[in-house]
């Protein structure tokens, strides 16, 4: 039994995830999205000049990441510095996030780590690994999204802490995208060491006791190249970014 728990549901998960269908993730995602808007307390921050800021960003960078979902990104008005990718492809930016960043380039890179896990479909991997028997029943029968389960899913998401192999590659994923973007790497260790340099355990991917090793570091280092492109947003566009939950909507 315990062979079976730790060694057997991680390699169930990483078997099973690629085979549960879009229509069934996306569905969980739908289901579990209330849930976590509701852990992190904020509301979807929408000025227009902000918004279009970073649906710019967005944009830049679902050109060059290849998803089985189109990208839902929203800012919430947050003051935690953390980003989020849900299963079924909506991806949330917290405010504080994007008040730490000293550079779009930062925000882009760590956006496009978290696009990376839903290229990777992280968040249904996890969810097979971590969402419980009653997860993994409602799986196979096709209701995943009755209460109780939604409920264990969204917590289950809220102490999401990936693995070691699932943060490289999908720091792979925002490497290649930002070089794809004639821009450099390096800004998503940048901003990922100032964060988890000061912050504790706090709940999602980026926070959670999972701090930046020295090898994920290397790998940007050693991708590096010299940027070919302008800055991803204007100085405009980049200050309406930062207004975005402040301005008037
Ligand atoms: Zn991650």
């Amino acid at each position: 039994m315990l062979l079976i728990a730790f060694v057997g549901v991680p390699l169930i998960a990483d078997r099973l995830a690629p085979l549960v269908p879009l229509s069934v993730e996306r569905r969980i995602g739908v289901a579990v999205d209330r849930q976590v808007r509701a852990i992190f307390d904020g509301k979807e921050c929408a000025a227009p000049e902000g918004r279009a800021a970073f649906d710019k960003l967005m944009g830049a960078l679902s050109r060059h990441i290849a998803t089985p979902f189109p990208i839902e990104p929203a800012v919430l008005a947050s003051s935690t510095a953390n980003a989020v990718a849900l299963p079924g492809g909506k991806v949330y930016v917290l405010d504080g996030l994007i008040q730490k960043s000293k550079s779009p380039d930062e925000v882009a890179a760590v956006v496009a780590h978290e696009i990376g896990h839903v290229a990777e479909r992280d968040g249904m991997r996890h969810l097979i690994q971590n969402g419980g028997t009653s997860f993994l029943i409602g799986l196979l029968f096709g209701d995943v999204t009755g209460s109780a389960v939604v409920l264990t899913a969204a917590r289950s998401l809220a102490s999401a802490s990936y693995s070691r192999v699932a943060e490289t590659r999908a720091d792979r994923h925002a490497i290649d995208a930002m070089l794809a973007l004639g821009r450099s790497p390096v800004p998503l260790g940048e901003l990922l060491t100032r964060i988890t340099g000061e912050s504790k355990r706090g709940p999602f991917d980026m926070l959670s006791g999972h701090p930046l090793s020295s090898d994920r570091l290397e790998a940007m280092r050693a991708a590096d190249r010299p940027v070919t492109a302008p800055p991803l947003l204007t100085d405009d566009e980049w200050r309406a970014l930062k207004a975005i939950c402040t301005a008037k909507s």
